[in-house]
């Protein structure tokens, strides 16, 4: 079995946590766009006709990268994937559009938190800057503290998680990503998961909710 999922929530909604949980019990891929942006940089988008002819032009010089590139890796990144879980996309209804025209999704999943919650996740947040695992310094804190459980890299603060950002970070999200979860809701297929419940519990319901689907 190859699950295409999509997980969708706020910053801090629990999504990276969630998402490595499915990458080792369904050997799916985990796609994001800031990765599948990443590993592409180099990728040929002349035949787009835009300001550079790469995305790394974009990202080494902070710009943007167009709407157009981004649904052109996720596309890519997404046939290449026998099974995955994307994360971080689609963030606007023109997105959830194109996305359903490059694939089908077995389930989609939406992990629903308050903001107060939200804040308080993103502000503890600490991530491994060796492979990406995540922690939280009160709800999951590493055995040693600055260190990773999984493989004893350093782990830092992104610069976005302080108060205001985070907050400014949400604000954006539910004007640009509430019509995506209405877009799904509305299609029936949106399976919403209580994401104020310990990683654990999540788990068991987003679990149940892929075996179902899938
Ligand atoms: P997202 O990828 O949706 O932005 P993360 O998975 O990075 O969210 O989680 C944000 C923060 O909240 C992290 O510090 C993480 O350890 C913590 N966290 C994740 N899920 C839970 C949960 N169910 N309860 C408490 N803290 C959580
Ligand atoms: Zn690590």
């Amino acid at each position: 079995m190859d699950p295409h999922i999509l997980i969708l929530g706020a910053p801090g909604a629990g999504k990276g946590t969630q998402s490595d949980r499915i990458v080792s019990e369904f050997g799916v891929e985990h796609v994001t766009t800031g990765d599948a942006l990443r590993s592409n940089k180099e990728m040929d988008i002349g035949h787009l006709d835009l300001e550079y002819d790469t995305p790394g032009e974009y990202m080494d010089r902070g710009e943007l990268v167009p709407d157009v590139v981004v649904n052109e890796i996720v596309d890519k990144a997404l046939s290449e994937a026998d099974g995955y879980v994307l994360d971080g996309y689609p963030r606007n209804l023109e997105q959830a559009e194109t996305l359903s025209e490059m694939t089908d999704l077995d389930a989609v999943l939406y992990l629903d938190v308050d903001e107060d919650v939200l804040v308080d996740r993103l502000t503890g947040r600490r991530v491994c800057e060796e492979c990406g695992a995540t922690y939280h310094v009160d709800f999951n804190p590493p055995e040693e503290e600055g260190v990773c459980d999984e493989c004893g890299g350093d782990l830092y603060q992104r610069e976005d998680d302080t108060e205001e950002t985070a907050r400014e970070r949400i604000r954006v999200y539910e004007e640009n990503t509430q019509p995506v979860v209405e877009f799904y809701d509305d299609e029936g297929r949106l399976v919403r998961i209580d994401g104020e419940q310990t990683p654990d519990e999540v788990w068991d319901d987003v679990r149940d909710a892929i075996e179902a689907n899938a």
